[in-house]
């Protein structure tokens, strides 16, 4: 039988459990979500602000607390947190999440993509996935299979500083235990660039991972932006002077250009973190467009992101998500890290003293906190393994 005439002739709906308004009611037994909340939280103080290299003129605030999280009730007790979806998207969620099963998180995603954004829907899969692991007693990890009990964590920087000012961060942070430390490229040429790298990796020495974002790949482009000559050249820089990897040098559907270039050069090119299409990454991986991937939960879902992992596995990839939501996304790309043999490293946004993970992490009753070794440890409870401290919940 031809592939369309049995699809045709399907007796029964291909997807039945995307036809959401005609599902039966939930079997007893199972969990029901009774709602849907955003949960303000008090700011405890400002942290100050800073200018982001990838998106040069614009500020970036940092704060202890302030904003608000995601919960979903349920009828048998467990409330699932997530990141803060957008307020405008909250009735929309409520009216479709009400009454439905958590544990359909994979259903809920695609629908809600549809009817919100990416981001949106990213944000209540994840409170969903908590309610998994709260329901079974289980911290996602295991749930998820495994592996690894503690991650190890990567400095991301935010700003562009001076040579001088970033050697001596990447050391302290060194001392501290970090064994990665990302820098930004955004200067004007390519010789302002290298030298923050040179300093860097003088005062470091050979052991730290350095990791180069060119964040070429950003829909919107605020700063200086790379023709294919600059990428070739900056990678053969970078590879004489051992670069853990070099991140979006170029723009985020030149697949042909990232996949020349990956073809020209040792040094590894990694991009992947603006993509939220599945068929994407499968023309990524096959036509090694990338050698590492970058996945980001926030566009994909948690399960995306696992998924995209899996496949990269199967392709012999290794896969550091790109870390977009703070705090309790945060939490979630570290359980997904932990679970996937082919994924290493999470992305920890610190450029401290403003910019730093401490802050984000400050709104949890329980931060998991980077080592003397430079892992993250994954939280052991149920669930994501975190709780937002009662203190910093708005009354
Ligand atoms: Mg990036």
């Amino acid at each position: 039988m031809k592939r369309r005439n049995f699809l045709a002739g399907a007796a029964v709906p291909l997807f039945p459990a995307l036809a959401a308004e005609a599902a039966p009611p939930p079997k007893p037994g199972r969990v029901r979500v009774t709602g849907v909340r955003l949960v303000p939280l008090r700011t405890i103080r400002q942290a100050g602000s800073m200018e982001p290299a990838w998106a040069l003129g614009t500020r970036m605030n940092f704060a202890v607390g302030g904003g608000a999280y995601l919960e979903i009730l349920t009828d048998q007790g467990p409330i699932g947190i997530g990141h803060p979806p957008s307020a405008a998207a909250i009735p929309t969620i409520r009216e479709y999440l009400t009454g439905k099963d958590p544990f359909d998180a994979e259903v809920h995603f695609p629908a809600l993509s549809k009817a919100t954004s990416y981001r949106d829907a990213a944000c209540v899969e994840m409170a969903c996935w908590d309610l998994v692991g709260k329901c079974c007693g289980q911290p996602l990890y295991k749930l998820w299979g495994g592996g690894k009990d503690k991650v190890r964590a990567y400095a991301s920087m935010v700003a562009l500083s001076t040579p001088e000012e970033r050697a001596e961060m990447a050391v302290r942070l060194q001392q501290e235990g970090w064994k990665g430390f990302k820098l930004r490229f955004h200067f004007p040429t390519m010789k302002e660039d290298l030298r923050v790298f040179e300093a860097v990796r003088k005062a470091a020495g050979s052991d730290l991972d350095l990791m180069v974002d060119a964040n070429q790949s950003f829909p919107v482009k605020m700063g200086i932006e790379w023709d294919f000559n600059r990428a070739l050249e900056t990678a053969r820089a970078l590879q004489s002077m051992k670069c853990y990897w070099l991140e979006e040098p170029l723009k985020r559907d030149d697949y042909d250009g990232q996949a020349k270039l990956c073809g020209m050069v040792e040094v590894a090119i990694s991009g992947g973190e603006v993509h939220h299409d599945l068929s994407i990454f499968a023309t990524l991986m096959r036509n090694k467009v990338f050698d590492v991937l970058n996945p980001e939960g926030a566009e994909l879902g948690i399960a995306g992101l696992r998924k995209v992992t899996a496949a990269a596995a199967v392709f012999g990839m290794p896969v550091v998500p790109h870390n977009g939501l703070l705090r309790i996304g945060t939490i979630a790309h570290l359980h997904a890290i932990a679970a996937s043999p082919n994924a290493d490293y999470v992305e920890l946004i610190h450029d401290p003293p403003i910019g730093s993970y401490l802050h984000n992490f400050a709104v949890f009753q329980n931060p998991p906190l980077v080592d003397k070794d430079g892992f993250l440890p994954v939280p052991q409870g149920p669930g994501l393994g975190v709780e937002i401290n009662p203190d910093m919940i708005a009354r």
